[in-house]
């Protein structure tokens, strides 16, 4: 008889607990499960979860799923047979506790472990133990699950697992839709002032006789149609001080650009520089003119938990943040989309964060790089992802493909990106 249903014997059922379980078994898996206390063992065979009962696939307890509270936790690397763990215990099935070990990736509870932060306010990914460990770009959770699925399959050949399948989601970061359009008149001559070379050029797109060069978007449509995938785009509607964007967000030609935009494809509020210190997502949002619920906070200025929630109260329901601006990698470890668990109300949350591994602003603000390295780097992410039929999340910039920024061929190396991603070029 074929069952998608699974037996955990579990002493607690804390909401630690349930958030993994549900995350693996439900999500990641596609099967139910139904949690049993070990007392109660009757014989079935399922999966023990702090002790060895007969017959069961056993995982030893690191105690953090029944904890609350943040602690300081030992990251120190184990092995599973060929793949690096942390939590490793001896005498079970499987070797690592990898329950807590994913509560600990995706709630981000080494964020909460340390008040070290970066000039702009950002854990500092150094600090990070998948960095320490040098596994930041692989997605471990996934290889874990992997690998899990293959003992669960071998132990209990009558379950049916939902496939994983890869996929692609391009992501881009409108900071500044424009090189000269849409500005404000004072930041217009601010701006001639401080490049008088361009005078020519800017008085060229502003009569019209010139393409404003970071009006990439018709090419990166063209691009995205031959492939027939969409597009998440989110803008940033703020032009206060120097972090936030130059093009005014009450500019008829940037509502024009979102308008035409969201007909076929999917529009992100950008939350400027002090969009949490000031309070000002809401009014972001008006000033977009399109309807969302999906965000990315510009410099990924991002804290656990008080920004999620806020962006909770702001009813928002995806957050794409969850990746650093200084490396590439798997912040989370995982390549799938997870909810928000706050660690100090030890509580889910209905937000849902869709991590990204790969973005321009790396090799473009803080590590240059040729383009063979960031082809090679882009070309490894993607082998990785494809491992364990993941989801491959990039965060692009529409001014990376003008032609006046040249540091690298970003229309070169985004065409291959797209070629390796689809084994062929469109
Ligand atoms: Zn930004």
């Amino acid at each position: 008889m074929e069952t998608t249903a699974i037996v955990i014997y579990i002493s607690q059922l804390t909401n630690r607990a349930k958030y993994v379980l549900d995350f693996v078994f439900t999500e990641y898996f596609g099967i139910d499960y139904k949690v049993v206390h070990p007392n109660d063992f009757d014989g079935t065979a399922g999966i023990s979860y702090g002790v060895s009962l007969e017959d069961c696939i056993a995982i030893p307890n690191a105690e953090i799923l029944f904890e609350s509270g943040i602690r300081k936790i030992d990251y120190t690397a184990g092995l599973w047979e060929d793949l690096e763990t942390i939590l490793p215990s001896d005498g079970y099935t499987i070797p690592f506790d990898i329950f807590s070990s994913i509560f600990l990736c995706l709630s981000r509870y080494e964020e909460y472990e340390t008040n070290e932060r970066d000039i702009h306010g950002r854990f500092k990914s150094p600090n990070s133990f998948l960095v320490k460990n040098g596994w930041i770009n692989r997605p471990v959770v996934d290889k874990w699950l992997v690998k899990f699925k293959k003992v669960l399959r071998e132990k209990f050949p009558e379950l049916i697992f939902v496939e994983k399948k890869f996929a692609y989601i391009p992501t881009m970061d409108v900071d500044h839709a424009f090189a000269y359009k849409g500005r404000r008149f004072s930041k217009m001559i601010l701006g001639m002032m401080a490049h008088p070379t361009s005078i020519y050029q800017r008085l060229k797109v502003m009569t019209g006789h010139s393409k404003d060069p970071f009006n990439t978007f018709e090419w990166w449509l063209e691009l995205h149609e031959r492939y027939a995938i969409k597009t998440l785009f989110f803008f940033l509607m703020n032009d206060n001080g120097k972090h936030n964007a130059n093009v005014s967000p009450d500019a008829f030609i940037l509502k024009k650009l979102i308008a035409h935009l969201s007909v076929k494809h999917a529009i992100g509020i950008h939350p400027s520089y002090n969009a949490y210190t000031e309070n000002l997502l809401s009014d972001e949002q008006t000033k977009l003119g399109v309807k969302t619920n999906l965000s990315r906070q510009h410099f990924l200025r991002v804290h656990f938990p008080a920004y999620f929630n806020w962006l909770i109260e702001n009813n928002i329901e995806q957050d794409y943040s969850i990746g650093y601006a200084d490396r590439n990698g798997f912040r989370a470890g995982t390549t799938q989309s997870f909810y928000f668990f706050d660690v100090l109300k030890n509580q889910q949350t209905g937000l849902r964060l869709f991590p990204f591994c790969f973005t321009d602003a790396v090799a473009s603000f803080y590590r240059p790089s040729t383009d063979e390295e960031i082809q090679e780097e882009i070309n490894n992410l993607i082998h990785e992802v494809k491992s364990v039929d993941g989801c491959f999340t990039v965060l692009m910039h529409n001014d990376s493909f003008s032609d006046v920024l040249k540091k690298n061929n970003w229309r070169e190396i985004y065409n291959n990106i797209l070629c390796s991603l689809f084994g062929s070029c469109a």
